[in-house]
């Protein structure tokens, strides 16, 4: 019996479509599904003229393939991928590979590789973008796990991702679950950059008076720029103009203003704040998809809450660009915080991830595929590479020659009462990141006055504590500073 080069366990929407694009480039696929009813779908609709083998069992599937297995789980994230792993394992030959390539969560991964590995199996984590089209077609993948076991995938791998100029939209990520936490940093951006364009809209529509033809215009517009020219800014343009067969209305105002999440987002919010890892405009993304989805509860408060509205008055097409400078703006410093959040993950974790190679992997493929990743790329490859994106010189020079458009925007949102949090918070990164002096010198004073959690001094060395007001009714007065002792412990109250 000829055996198959690759399967792929999980016919839903990826998978069916990732085991398409394994099979068109040229390797022949064996393909299995818990219910029976997707794999004869599939066979039915799908594959037909195609090498493609069904199996109804995962000792079929098994026996199917070439040796060493390459094996892609497609399945749902978390207890699925635990509960195939392990029907799979008792079938498995040592060396063979599992691939998990759903939204895993990354210590899940780690867990994994130290449970397969040590038994002689190979295990990679792998994050894979750019939805079912993506799939299909060519995604950004993001594989972490075992080097050595990604040698065999890679010549896979780098015919089904998608392909840009320099190169195939996939790279070796880094060791145990580096793949699966590139994947939900990624997720995190593109839930930024979502909010992002989504305040945009906003103000562009209510500030701006725009309607939906004129909000397709403009985002077609954008899209053509050097800096905004995106997936997600091309799909957007593309969503205005759509028209409601039933209402002969613009869809997009029929659509419930709840967003959901699945929890990449969540996640990246999450882990950033384990890290120490200031992340603001991913964070205010999250809380806004949260606000939305009290939905029953805004419109009774919107009843019952004033605030200042109206249109922006000065010339429409001057606001437009004012916009479209913010959004850059904003969308830099969320890359930043992205992209630090991954430098940071990188040495807490041990992932040696490279920053400028990641940025290549998602110009093509992937949901926040962008022609500005390119200068991300760039910005990341030198060296020393930038301590953060703000400081390589191209961002720098950019954000120096829009701030003025980006900070007039947000007055005017709060004088038109329009939350614009993304634009907001990455604003507010910018201005805490390029001050010397931020008002957390009072944070420390409070810190230690309720707690004595003492504080460091700029005028000299060592760890201080004041007794800022008297024990007793009877003290004096004044606090008196005094250096502590090195060997004298403080025992915080709070
Ligand atoms: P999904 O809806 O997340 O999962 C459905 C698949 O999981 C079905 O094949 C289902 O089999 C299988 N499954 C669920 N529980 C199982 C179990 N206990 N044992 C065996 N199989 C089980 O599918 P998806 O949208 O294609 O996504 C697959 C993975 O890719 C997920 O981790 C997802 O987060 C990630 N991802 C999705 C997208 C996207 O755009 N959808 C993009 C990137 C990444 P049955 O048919 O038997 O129920």
């Amino acid at each position: 019996m000829t055996l198959q080069s690759f399967g792929v366990i999980g016919l839903a929407v990826m998978g069916e479509n990732i085991a398409l694009n394994v099979e068109r480039n040229g390797f022949p696929i064996a393909v299995y599904n818990r219910s029976r009813d997707k794999t004869d779908k599939f066979m039915a609709e799908r594959a037909p003229g195609r090498n493609v083998k069904a199996a109804f069992t995962l000792e079929e599937f098994v026996a199917a393939l070439e040796r060493p297995r390459k094996i892609l789980v497609m399945v749902q994230a978390g207890k699925p991928v635990d509960a195939v792993i392990s029907q799979l394992r008792p079938l498995l030959d040592e060396g063979d590979i599992i691939i998990d390539g759903g939204n895993s969560w990354f210590e899940d991964t780690e867990r994994r590789t130290k449970e397969l590995e040590p038994a002689g199996f190979r295990f990679i984590g792998m994050g894979v973008s750019g939805g079912e089209e993506g799939a299909l077609n060519g995604p950004s993948l993001m594989p972490g796990g075992t080097e050595s076991s990604y040698e065999y995938l890679s010549p896979i791998f780098n015919k089904i991702a998608a392909q840009v100029d320099d190169g195939p939209c996939v790279t070796y990520c880094g060791p145990g679950g580096a793949g699966h936490y590139v994947k939900m940093v990624h997720n995190g951006i593109e839930y930024g950059d979502m909010q992002l364009i989504a305040e945009a809209y906003d103000l562009l529509k209510n500030a701006g008076g725009l309607d939906h033809n004129q909000l397709h215009e403009v985002f077609t517009e954008w899209n053509t720029t050097d800096e905004l020219n995106s997936f997600l800014i091309e799909i957007t343009s593309k969503i205005f103009p759509y028209i409601d067969p039933d209402t002969n209305l613009p869809l997009v105002d029929l659509i419930v203003d709840a967003a959901g999440q699945k929890g990449t987002g969540r996640w990246t919010v999450q882990t950033a704040m384990d890290l120490g890892v200031a992340v603001p405009t991913m964070i205010a993304a999250v809380n806004a998809r949260i606000m939305s989805s009290f939905k029953k509860e805004r419109v009774e408060a919107s009843k019952i809450l004033t605030g200042p509205s109206g249109k922006y008055e000065g010339d429409t097409k001057a606001f437009i660009n004012m916009v479209r400078d913010a959004l850059y703006c904003s969308k830099i410093c969320s890359y930043a915080q992205g992209m630090a959040l991954l430098a940071t993950a990188s040495k807490a974790y041990n992932f040696n991830l490279n920053l400028g190679e990641l940025a290549r992997i998602w110009k093509g493929g992937c949901i926040i595929r962008a022609g500005f990743l390119n200068k991300i790329k760039n910005a990341f490859n030198v060296s020393p590479a930038p301590a953060n994106l703000l400081l390589a010189p191209e961002f720098r020079q950019t954000i120096l020659d829009r701030q003025t458009a980006w900070r007039e925007v947000l007055v005017t949102s709060a004088k038109l009462g329009i939350p614009v949090p993304a634009f907001s918070a990455s604003l507010d990164y910018f201005d805490s990141y390029r001050r010397d002096r931020l008002p957390q010198n009072l944070t420390q004073a409070q810190r230690d006055y309720f707690g004595a959690h003492t504080y460091e001094r700029l005028d000299k060395p060592g760890a201080f504590h004041t007794e800022w007001t008297p024990i007793s009714e009877a003290s004096v007065q004044t606090s008196t500073p005094r250096e502590l002792q090195a060997s004298e412990p403080t025992t915080p109250t709070k």
